[in-house]
């Protein structure tokens, strides 16, 4: 008897199993044993998923704002019920520890939870007798249906940002997960069916590349949320626009954090360590550069290898762990790889993440810190996407702006100060669509909204909160003339004055 779970869809309210023949294998990376085969959809059955999506808006679009909101409050109590079950789903498949998994799933409940206003949101604009009789208004209209491509390192909070909009604002939605960790966009499906969306609202279709390619090009998807890496945004922005959809598609990073000399070096490090290896560093918000200013290098460069060599690595779903696997075996390769590549390159090897033994066939590497790294070396370059920390060591605040302004990623950046204005001076240079001051990873809530600059976005939207109501709705104007009643030739029946 198999120990390997078929993933298949989730269409029409139910689970389908795929009918394409074509399956991807899904590990446990802490043991680095297969434990699922999810199914990697055909043309024709995307085709059918958005056959029943668009069968569903057709009612969708007109429910009441209240029918929407009942659901969302419903399915953000599911949610919130279901956390610690969702968490332990990323786990086993992701690897990131559970109490980061939890994390995950509550930065995932904000935009639920912002959604259940969707009514303010919806509300529109008015404007009374712009000229005699006449009013305009401003209704925000749905899309139709709507899909969104996830990537593997937030496989629950990702969809997340998108899912509750989408829905909120009268869509219908197809979500195509990432085939690395499928399973707790399978278990949100559920939790949304069971949270009262009708059947086809919400519909998720597994695959790779023939799926993502076939939701590019559907005529009946309107527009195309996506989030990964930088190449596969730029591909995704130019084909989904060429078919004539609306796309915001959020790319990779490579995060800088400056530290100047005044700062408190211990809540640096501490910044430092847990943004560079939480969640072994799989996340687009990483910090995988610290860029020492002026005599900040020395204290800071001990104070980050005294906490790194304190964090327990180990399975996920073991409490005593910090830190967790890889995804799959190719990412620690590929992170190993770059160690090398470093230290080839000349920067210092303060800790060499491969020299940590792990027993087992898991996916385990440990943390590495490089300093002296400098901006021609490919660890500054490419995004690592591992726990791998660079420091780059430089004399000015200038020289580091100067970074920043010369990295083709604008994701986000930090700076650990205590000057008021040089804090106030980095806010206003750093050329990052999300900024921080004494906050190493900052991402908005959900009441704001997400997203970086340059090769980190390709579309004229962030992504959840306000920009996200706008990038789900059309406006429609209405102008509308009453003449006076009082030159009416109709009788209405009741004094008009
Ligand atoms: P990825 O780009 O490999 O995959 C993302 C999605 O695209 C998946 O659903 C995948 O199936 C699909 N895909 C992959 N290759 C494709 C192809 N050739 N054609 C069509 N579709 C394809 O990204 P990933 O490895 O899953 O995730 C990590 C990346 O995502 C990192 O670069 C990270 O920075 C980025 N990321 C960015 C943000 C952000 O907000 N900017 C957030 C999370 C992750």
């Amino acid at each position: 008897m198999s120990d390997i779970t078929e993933i298949g869809h989730f269409v029409g309210g139910r689970t389908v199993a795929g009918t394409s023949g074509n399956t991807s294998p899904v590990y446990n990376p802490a043991t680095g044993q297969q434990t699922g085969a999810v199914a990697l959809a055909s043309v024709e059955e995307l085709d059918a998923a958005v056959a029943v999506a668009n069968a569903a808006f057709q009612e969708w679009r007109s429910s009441s704002v209240a029918k929407r909101t009942e659901a969302m409050f419903n399915l953000r109590n599911l949610v919130k019920q279901n956390a610690s079950e969702l968490a332990a789903k990323i786990t086993a498949e992701h690897g990131k520890v559970h109490s980061d998994a939890m994390g995950e799933v509550a930065r995932g409940l904000e935009n639920i939870e912002f959604a259940c206003n969707i009514g303010e949101m919806l509300k529109g604009s008015h404007s009374n007798q712009v000229s005699t009789g006449v009013d305009v208004t401003t209704i925000r209209r749905p899309l139709g249906v709507v899909a969104g491509i996830t990537p593997f390192n937030f496989p629950a909070m990702v969809p997340l940002w998108m899912i509750p909009n989408a829905l909120g604002c009268g869509n219908a939605f197809i979500l195509k997960p990432s085939e690395k960790d499928p399973t707790s966009a399978m278990f949100l499906a559920e939790l949304i069916h069971e949270a009262g969306f009708p059947d086809g609202v919400f519909n998720l279709v597994n695959g790779d590349k023939t799926a993502v390619d076939a939701i590019l090009r559907h005529p009946d998807i309107k527009a195309v949320s996506f989030v990964g890496s930088t190449p596969i945004a730029q591909y995704i922005h130019r084909t989904a626009s060429e078919h004539g959809k609306r796309v915001q598609a959020l790319g990779g990073a490579k995060n800088h954090m400056l530290v100047l000399p005044d700062a408190d070096i211990g809540l640096a490090a501490d910044a430092a360590v847990s943004a560079a290896f939480g969640s072994a560093g799989e996340r687009c918000m990483a910090i995988s550069v610290v860029v020492a200013v002026g005599d900040a290098a020395d204290p800071l460069v001990d104070a980050i290898a005294e906490r790194t060599r304190a964090l327990t690595i180990g399975d996920g779903m073991d409490p005593a762990s910090e830190m967790g696997p890889l995804v799959t075996r190719e990412a620690r390769d590929r992170v190993e790889s770059y160690i090398a590549a470093g230290a080839d390159a000349g920067a210092t090897v303060v800790l060499d993440g491969r020299d940590t033994g792990f027993d087992g066939d898991g996916y385990f590497l440990g943390c590495t810190l490089l300093d002296d790294v400098t901006p021609d070396m490919t660890v500054y370059q490419d995004e690592v996407f591992g726990p791998l920390l660079g420091v780059v060591r430089v004399p000015t605040f200038d020289d580091a702006i100067k970074l920043l302004e010369d990295n083709p990623y604008g994701n986000g950046t930090a700076i650990f100060t205590r000057d008021g204005g040089a804090a106030r001076q980095f806010t206003e240079e750093a050329p990052v669509g999300m900024v921080g001051v004494n906050v190493p990873i900052p991402v908005p809530v959900a009441y704001h909204s997400f997203g970086g600059w340059k090769d980190s976005i390709f579309s004229d939207t962030a992504m959840y909160g306000p920009e996200g109501v706008r990038f789900y709705t059309k406006p429609q104007a209405l102008t509308t003339r009453w003449p006076d009643p009082a030159s009416s030739s109709v009788d209405l029946g009741f004094p008009t004055n």
